[in-house]
């Protein structure tokens, strides 16, 4: 792993979406389904990884469910949070966005969450936050 105490100290990191299940083998069948894709998708991790470890920042990979649907404020998930493509609304608090903006910031919760669950491991994170267990082997 890179330099931990670099992330600790900037206070900075990279968030992927791990779409191809790497933390979750189980969902192999879906990777086999989008072999390209994965590929592609593979190379972009083991890039960032290795940049985010040279630069001494956070590098996690978070679980894409709902990422779309969900309000990064409140956390309610509902499909109708999306009135139109490419448009978020919260349908309980009003929060509204453009939905990839949106979407990157429940990205970053997850992942300011996922990181606080490997370093301190007692911190409350959101459930949906684990932990990359492949960047942290001795987990
Ligand atoms: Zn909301």
């Amino acid at each position: 792993m890179g330099n931990i105490h670099g992330a600790e100290r900037t206070g900075r990191g990279i968030t992927l979406e791990d779409l191809q299940g790497i933390r979750d083998r189980v969902r192999a069948h879906r990777l086999q389904r989008r072999t390209l894709h994965s590929w592609a998708f593979a190379q972009l991790i083991a890039f960032t990884r290795y940049k985010a470890a040279r630069a001494g920042i956070a590098f996690t990979l978070v679980d894409p469910a709902y990422t779309s649907q969900a309000c990064p404020d409140w956390g309610c998930v509902s499909r109708a949070n999306r009135p139109a493509r490419g448009r978020f609304a919260c349908t309980r608090c009003g929060l509204a966005g453009h939905a990839d903006h949106i979407a990157a910031r429940n990205i970053a919760v997850r992942g300011v969450a996922g990181w606080a669950a490997v370093n301190q491991p007692h911190a409350t994170g959101l459930p949906s936050a684990r932990r990359d267990r492949r960047s942290n082997p001795s987990a």
